[in-house]
């Protein structure tokens, strides 16, 4: 009979349940107390929970070392809004002064898709993401985000501001290309009385002054030893692209899909790096609104409703060689989805928190880029050659810029 005591700091004690062969860091994490909360002890001797494995007859003893008390995440107090065979819970950590309450509701198939349309009507409203009259280009890749947008605009139609919107797919790369459900993106556009525009490769690559064809220029990339750029280059280019055809058709407004774990893990890489980052969810840069529509529904939260709306359309091959990004970029996502579930409902309080924080922080400073025209921030202590963004810049001391580009 193996005993796991933990002793927190609130003077109770706690026999947690454990195993023989069970290593303690497991047994902890099971408990919700994090290793760093704590010194354990077995047989008097200090021990590291990382390697320490409950042996058959030990008793180790946990003493948490700082004084507060871990159940406000342990056990929170919790309110449940039940509802029978529930597909989806919605839980969000409430702080009333200080004062902490979990309110969780149970949604059924159908309350679900009320629930994530309600969720985008009022978020619009809101966060002023669509503004009657805005002429509004979107990026539309085809793929699973892009058509669950799509619908959701669709299917809430008559509820968000009259807004001219375009719809900009932008081609070059395969992984780009999303054949199993651009069809019905294509369909949803004609329902909503889109303009559709499709940007080509030989677009992108008159806009950067690329030596090459852009697949070749990517196809390099991936192949080399900085292919932890090809997320940045590829995220520059649809940005740039999109921007020019909004400059084209003299639409201030460049909408992004970007859900609301998308901002929280781009908030764990601001606040881990200090770089500048522009407002959530409208951001304004020279004479272009961004704006995020999605910003208020998780990733999680799209792919049920797709599933839900339109069940055939709910596909996402894997990523391909151009699509996969940097395990700095996985880091800041698999940080965000586990604050998700320490502190449900956290993106509310960072986002209103991050517009606190950009109210007190000095203007952004920008640049122009010479080569592809797009606007960029200068960040502290990061030395960008006068006039050429990251990309550009990267592009041409890799010589994938015409000779006449810089
Ligand atoms: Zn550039």
């Amino acid at each position: 009979m193996s005993t796991v005591v933990f002793r927190n700091k609130t003077g109770g004690s706690e026999t947690l349940h454990a195993t023989p062969g069970q290593r303690l860091l497991d047994v902890l994490r099971l408990h919700g107390i994090p290793a760093n909360a704590v010194l354990a002890h077995r047989d008097g001797e200090v021990i590291p929970e990382s390697t320490a494995v409950v042996g058959t007859d030990d008793v180790i003893e946990v003493r948490q070392v700082r004084h507060y008390d871990l159940d406000v995440l342990r056990r929170p107090k919790e309110y449940v809004y039940a509802a029978p065979d529930p597909v989806y819970t919605k839980s969000v950590l409430f702080d009333h002064g200080g004062t902490l309450e979990r309110r969780t509701e149970q949604f059924t198939a159908e309350t679900f898709v009320m629930y994530v349309e309600e969720t985008f009507v009022q978020s619009v409203a809101a966060g002023a993401t669509m503004r009657a009259g805005d002429r509004v280009v979107i990026g539309l890749s085809g793929g699973r985000d892009s058509v669950a947008y799509l619908k959701l605009l669709e299917r809430t139609r008559g509820r968000w501001p009259e807004v001219d919107m375009t719809a900009v797919t932008i081609t070059g790369l395969p992984d780009w290309d999303e054949p199993a459900t651009f069809r019905t993106a294509l369909d949803a556009c004609a329902g909503l009385g889109l303009d559709h525009v499709i940007v080509t490769a030989d677009d992108v690559a008159e806009l950067f002054k690329l030596r090459e064809p852009f697949v070749d220029v990517m196809n390099k990339v991936v192949a080399g030893e900085h292919r932890n750029m090809n997320m940045v280059i590829g995220h520059q280019v649809l940005r740039r692209m999109l921007e020019q055809e909004a400059e084209r058709r003299g639409a201030p407004v460049v909408a992004f899909g970007f859900n609301a774990d998308d901002l929280v893990a781009s908030m764990v890489t601001w606040f881990t790096t200090g770089y500048r980052m522009g407002g959530i969810p409208v951001r304004e840069l020279g004479s272009l609104r961004y704006v995020f529509p999605l910003y208020r529904i998780t990733k999680k939260e799209l792919t049920l409703y797709l599933e839900l709306v339109a069940p055939g359309l709910n596909r996402q091959g894997a990523p391909g060689r151009f699509t996969t990004g940097s395990d700095e970029r996985s880091l800041a996502y698999a940080v965000a989805d586990h604050l998700y579930d320490l502190w449900p409902g956290i993106d509310y309080y960072l986002f209103n928190a991050f517009e606190n924080v950009q109210r007190t922080l000095l203007p952004l400073i920008d640049d122009l880029c010479r080569v592809c025209g797009g606007r960029y921030v200068l960040q502290e202590g990061v030395a960008n050659p006068a006039g050429l963004c990251d990309v550009c810049g990267f592009l041409h001391r890799q010589e994938a810029l015409r000779a006449d580009a810089v």
